[in-house]
């Protein structure tokens, strides 16, 4: 992309939020402040740049209350978010014309779509107004990580070393105030968009898990330091306990930078002897397994529909939309899983070790390719993420990088003892269990009747018999796997 610098310009700055709805460190809001001209701050709801993935069902929600809450802080050091909606090379150069802009700044974004369409932004803009991106979301530029030989990483911990010798920049304190343009460019209200769900409302569920904004994800990270950081490369697999950040949708949105949490947590653990430095170093990691993510979607492209090993374009998905319905809905008979999905539709949200279990479920035991459980993921997800949620699928899928081996194939059964011993979390997610025993939660078809009866569960009436046995499935999918083994 073009950059052009025009020191001595006092026309106003647009700083184009996207993926960054946040005052603190933002590199590109905090340029325009320091600047003194005048900032117009506008988000544009892009449904229509070639290739740019709509935003999911709850995407949409949160976008709503996170556009809302941006504004009132925005407003609250002086300036007004102006939001538009249509394509980006159209509603982005009329803003700035129409304020008589001679600078747009925003955060970079990595998928190819929004490369492109900044791209193109960039292009209408032409030579009299300068154009400059910054690195914001991600820790570490992707076109800055390079292997040995010149290429990117492909196995996360060699990427993991590479990152390792350089700590991230510190970040950047939010701007105090903004002078507003002149002449305040045309805005859509938040509420002409329509992004809360009407008939039905689903919403509640998801309004009563969490706190949307910037000043909400301070405040749930801070209260992790204290309660959950100490702890976290033991807590962080068991789905029961509230043990990890939740910081992903403040992420995915921007509300909080990656470079604020690396920060926050490294300076609470030097703080505090009871962070031990290996609980440190884990939180780390996951931040990093984000990036890692980014690093591959920048370079490989396509994360989100196309196989990284081109070997699975091969693999004999199975097409059966029964067993893909009973999984979203959360009714497959095996109760992990089955407490996954639920979470899922309930929250907009699910815990990492159970991703993981429905991932292999539906790709491994129901034999269904792995982009019917991202599109799922990517519509009912509220932190669905262009770099996490594709990289993460491939992962579990085998199809990606550093992938799982195709021989690891999750037993749903065992993770479920493993992780949630008590069965806690089965409960919470599908109370028609509830009365069952632990011995008895994880495969209630292995029970005794008399276990079953006193529980009132009626396998097939009141909770679903497995859609698959577990055994078979795996035989099955060995051996699908082995024909694209190459
Ligand atoms: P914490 O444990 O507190 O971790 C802190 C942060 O590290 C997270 O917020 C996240 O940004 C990052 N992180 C943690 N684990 C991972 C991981 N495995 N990969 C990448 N980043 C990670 N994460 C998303 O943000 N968006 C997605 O769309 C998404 N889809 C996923 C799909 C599948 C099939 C799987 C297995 C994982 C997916 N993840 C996704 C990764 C992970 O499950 C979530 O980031 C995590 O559960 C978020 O909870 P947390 O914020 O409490 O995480």
């Amino acid at each position: 992309m073009t950059v052009h610098r025009q020191t001595d310009d006092q026309r106003p700055i647009v700083v184009w939020l996207r993926d960054d709805l946040r005052l603190d460190d933002n590199p590109a809001l905090a340029e325009a402040a320091d600047s003194g001209r005048p900032v117009v701050p506008l988000y544009v709801l892009d449904e229509e740049s070639p290739d740019l993935r709509p935003i999911g069902g709850a995407h949409r929600w949160w976008l709503h209350h996170s556009l809302a809450a941006f504004a009132r802080s925005l407003q609250k050091i002086g300036a007004n978010l102006v939001l538009r909606r249509g394509k980006a090379a159209i509603e982005v150069p009329d803003v700035v014309n129409s304020v008589g802009a001679g600078a747009l700044l925003f955060n970079r974004r990595y998928d190819q779509a929004g490369r492109a369409a900044d791209q193109a932004v960039a292009d209408a803009l032409g030579d009299n107004v300068a154009v400059r991106g910054f690195t914001a979301n991600i820790l570490h530029k992707p076109e800055r990580v390079a292997t040995k030989t010149g290429g990117y990483y492909k196995v996360y911990t060699p990427f993991w070393k590479n990152v390792s010798e350089a700590e991230p920049r510190d970040p950047i304190d939010a701007p105090r105030s903004l002078h507003p343009a002149a002449k305040p460019p045309r805005s859509d209200t938040l509420d002409s968009w329509g992004l809360r769900p009407t008939n039905p409302d689903w919403s509640a569920g998801l309004a009563s898990f969490w706190d949307i904004g910037e000043a909400a994800a301070h405040r749930r990270f801070a209260a992790f330091c204290d309660e959950r950081l100490g702890t976290y490369d033991d807590g962080r697999d068991r789905m029961a306990i509230d043990a990890t950040s939740r910081m992903s949708p403040h992420l995915r949105w921007g509300e909080i930078s990656p470079y604020r949490l690396w920060h926050t947590a490294t300076v609470r653990a030097a703080a505090d002897e009871a962070v031990r430095p290996e609980a440190l170093r884990t939180f780390r990691k996951e931040l990093v397994w984000r990036d890692f993510s980014y690093h591959l979607l920048y370079h490989f492209g396509p994360l989100g529909s196309r196989n990284f090993n081109a070997r699975f374009d091969r693999f004999p998905w199975e097409t059966d939309s029964g067993v893909l319905r009973a999984w979203q809905k959360g009714q497959t008979g095996y109760p992990i899983v089955d407490a996954g999905m639920r979470q899922l539709w309930q929250t907009g949200w699910m815990h990492n070790r159970v991703r993981m279990i429905v991932g292999s479920f539906l790709t491994k035991d129901l034999l269904i390719d792995w982009r019917a459980g991202e599109a799922w993921f990517w519509d009912t997800l509220v932190d669905g993420d262009v770099a996490s949620n594709s990289a993460q699928w491939q992962w579990i899928a085998g199809s990606g990088a550093d992938a799982q081996p195709f021989f690891r194939i999750f037993n749903p059964v065992t993770q479920s003892e493993k992780f949630d011993p008590a069965g806690d979390y089965i409960r919470q997610y599908v109370p028609e269990l509830k009365d069952l025993p632990a011995s008895a939660i994880h495969a209630p078809w292995t029970a005794a009747a008399g276990k079953l009866e006193e529980a009132g569960v009626v396998l097939g009436e009141t909770y679903p018999l497995p859609v698959v046995d577990h055994g078979k499935a795996r035989d099955r999918a060995l051996a699908a796997y082995r024909s694209v083994r190459g």
